[in-house]
């Protein structure tokens, strides 16, 4: 695509943007009377405008049912979770048994590793990405020390190379087959948070089983973002939140995958609760534990409905859109900030450079910029500005930058936000 560094060129793709309605579906937080620019999508997405009826219709029906709402109402709350399943199952390229929406991130990884990190003397490392997340790190480091092993010892770091910020594919592999023999886990992140990469997780997961290993992945920020293809690539579990890409509010419930094989395998240890037994005969309340098939069989509670109904929103919007044309709306406005904030660059000689993978099938829509001098002042002037980022603070020990993280959404993000953002980071700094 031919990009042009103007206001009009921006308009006319706005114009020409079939997916340009969908922006009307949310709430445009406000600065100073207008909508702002919003790029923390990647932390938390915008409220559809649905999702308050939703959740009130399930205020209703308690109102007016009271526990009957269990079974009455036009969303019996007993059978809640199936709802959201398919349209889940569809953004993480699972079948509907395959996920359920449960708890949040990180009890999920924890519920899952219980299931899936089964370490013993001679196989009980874990491979994971340097510079994890730090719910992932701690949830990984408390598991190993759970099973009686030392952290230090069993969880690998994968790092970038000396004087590079992105992961290697060929690296990954090689540190796969290195310790091939001791692993019993390949748990890394679907896209880096930090950085935006996006990682082949058909290529790990080959590489992981090859290895006699389980592979998990965190898609916190890769559901909602990036093509995925979870049953295909035979990824054994995965787990995400939905309220970055997936817009269903702060903290709200999490995705939790496991793929077909393990649907009906008793011999996989977990921790049970009443709403992962087998739903026939859930309200006999007998003893010992039989799990639902599939995904469902790891649930642990009954459902939270207003919760629940804030992610069926957030499914019924997604729902009205192709995800291929998605996609390449994503790749063209983030190609697009891409082109503008290269262009400023070499324009001001900035001391300032985007980190995330140039190639655009190795991130989604996210782009982190690595700003030398003074980043938190280039932020706050762009915050007040309307400019809506986040500023990570750097780490010199690991010889990470200090990045302003922005990701326009192509759900409700235009190429005029773009421009917007790019006119004011080359005022914030010259
Ligand atoms: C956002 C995010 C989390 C958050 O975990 P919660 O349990 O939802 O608080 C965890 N891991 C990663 C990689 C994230 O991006």
């Amino acid at each position: 695509m031919q990009y042009a560094y103007s206001k009009t060129f921006a308009r006319q793709q706005d114009k020409a943007d079939e997916l340009s309605h969908f922006r009307n579906m949310f709430h445009i937080p406000q600065h100073q009377g207008r909508d702002v620019h919003y790029f923390t999508g990647n932390s938390l997405g915008l409220q559809p405008k649905i999702a308050k009826e939703l959740v009130l219709e399930e205020f209703d029906a308690w109102a007016e049912y009271g526990v009957e709402g269990h079974f009455e109402g036009k969303r019996p709350w007993f059978h809640y979770h199936k709802f959201t399943k398919g349209m889940m199952a569809r953004i993480v390229g699972a079948l509907a048994s395959e996920v359920v929406v449960m708890n949040s991130l990180t009890v999920n990884l924890h519920l899952l590793m219980v299931s899936f990190y089964r370490p013993t003397q001679q196989r009980f490392k874990i491979i994971t990405e340097a510079g994890a997340f730090p719910s992932d790190q701690y949830a990984l480091e408390t598991q190993v020390r759970f099973h009686g092993f030392d952290p230090d010892e069993a969880i690998i770091e994968l790092a970038p190379r000396a004087g590079e910020h992105l992961l290697r594919t060929e690296d990954i592999l090689e540190t796969i087959d290195r310790h091939g023999e001791q692993l019993a886990l390949v748990m890394m992140g679907g896209v880096q948070y930090f950085t935006g990469q996006l990682f082949d997780m058909k290529t790990i997961t080959d590489a992981g089983h090859a290895a006699g290993a389980t592979v998990g992945f965190d898609l916190a920020h890769a559901a909602g973002n990036v093509p995925l293809q979870l049953h295909d690539w035979n990824v054994d579990f995965a787990v995400w939140c939905t309220y970055k890409y997936l817009n269903s509010g702060p903290g709200n419930l999490a995705g939790a995958y496991v793929h077909q094989r393990y649907a009906n395998d008793p011999s996989l240890p977990r921790f049970a609760g009443w709403w992962g037994y087998n739903e026939q005969q859930r309200f006999m309340m007998r003893k010992g534990f039989v799990p639902m098939l599939g995904a469902d069989g790891w649930q642990l509670s009954n459902v939270n409905v207003l919760s629940a109904a804030a992610v069926m929103a957030s499914m019924e919007v997604l729902h009205k859109v192709d995800p291929r044309k998605l996609r390449r709306k994503s790749l063209a406005l983030t190609g697009y900030a891409e082109y503008l904030i290269n262009t400023l660059v070499a324009k001001t000689g900035a001391k300032a450079r985007i980190i995330t993978p140039e190639n655009p099938e190795e991130r989604g829509c996210q782009l982190s910029l690595a700003i030398e001098e003074q980043g938190n002042k280039v932020f706050e002037q762009l915050t007040h500005h309307g400019i809506v980022v986040d500023w990570r603070e750097g780490n010199l020990a690991d010889g990470r930058p200090g990045v302003i993280r922005l990701a326009p959404v192509p759900l409700y993000n235009t190429f005029a936000d773009v421009y917007e953002f790019a006119v004011k980071l080359e005022a914030a700094l010259t």
